[in-house]
């Protein structure tokens, strides 16, 4: 909202390209990740790239009215195409829809060098930004994740976009198997001392169709409840600087789909109950940063 003086909407825009760790002859790819990537709901049934984007801006200008509107190219791994896949993707849709900004979902060792120029390209004429699914710093659960890179990858790629004067998200997955709340303390705080301009914060969805999703079933594992997800996500945002963006603190998955946690609150009402209980607690963000 500040940086564009207006709210700034996200247009989602599945191309129906696939994930290079799910092509390696590696069943599953991560195991969190459901069958569909992240597909965003409004794209889902709607096939040609242009009546995606124009159900997207439908979307957004029925339910919030006026506002900028961004270009997400979202879904599995967006950087895994050719160069000239992805400028045949992008540059109608940019002239078509009056973006003001890009943004692009990737994995950290999915930014080919040729693949950043094109983005430093696209860069001198609109804000482009790259979403860096880092999910957490511990290699350790990185593994068991079956995420097939490495904390050290993630690193590696932030600062590449940011040397490439890029703009990185980094995206944060918290309550996976294995990981006490020091462990996610400790990959914030690695995180924000990254060159990253964002960070969004999700918690753990188990979700049906995901290989974590078929083990649950089998051996149901503690999960985050929204309860504990509303405690841990305000002692998480005291650490990052003030000045860091956050984009995102809460997952938001298909009820159809997910196994847990079994409820959810309404967006509305998670965040004003953590706006509320960090007031009365006198929590802000940066308060424990070092
Ligand atoms: S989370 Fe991303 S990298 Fe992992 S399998 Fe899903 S689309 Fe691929």
């Amino acid at each position: 909202m500040e940086r564009w003086c207006r709210p700034l909407y996200r247009v989602p825009i599945d191309p129906g390209w696939s994930c290079p760790h799910r092509e390696r002859g590696l069943p599953g790819g991560c195991t969190f990740c459901a069958e569909d990537g992240g597909r965003a709901r409004q794209t889902l049934g709607v096939e040609t790239l242009q009546d995606q984007m124009h159900c997207g801006i439908h979307f957004v200008r029925e339910r919030y009215g006026s506002g900028l509107l961004e270009l997400y190219i979202q879904a599995y791994t967006a950087t895994y195409a050719s160069v000239r896949a992805l400028r045949e993707l992008v540059e109608p849709l940019l002239e078509a829809g009056n973006f003001v900004s890009l943004s692009l979902g990737t994995r950290p060792d999915c930014l080919p060098p040729a693949t950043l120029k094109l983005l430093q390209e696209w860069n001198q004429g609109i804000e482009v930004w790259v979403e860096l699914g880092v999910q957490t710093a511990r290699d350790r659960t990185l593994e068991s994740i079956n995420r097939r890179h490495r904390w050290a990858d993630s690193q590696q790629a932030i600062a590449r976009l940011s040397d490439a004067g890029l703009k990185c998200c980094a995206h944060l997955l918290f309550g996976l198997p294995g990981e006490t709340a020091d462990h996610m303390f400790e990959t914030l705080d690695l995180v924000t001392h990254t060159r990253t301009n964002a960070l969004k914060l999700h918690n753990l969805h188990v979700l049906k169709s995901s290989v974590m999703g078929e083990a649950w079933t089998l051996h149901p594992f503690p999960v985050l409840s929204e309860a504990d997800w509303l405690e841990l996500v305000m002692q998480l945002l005291r650490r990052p600087p003030a000045t860091l963006p956050i984009f995102r603190v809460f997952t938001d998955s298909d009820p159809e789909n997910r196994l847990a946690p079994p409820s959810v609150y309404s967006k509305g009402r998670f965040l004003h109950e953590l706006a509320a209980s960090m007031q009365s607690r006198g929590w802000y963000q940066g308060e424990l940063c070092t």
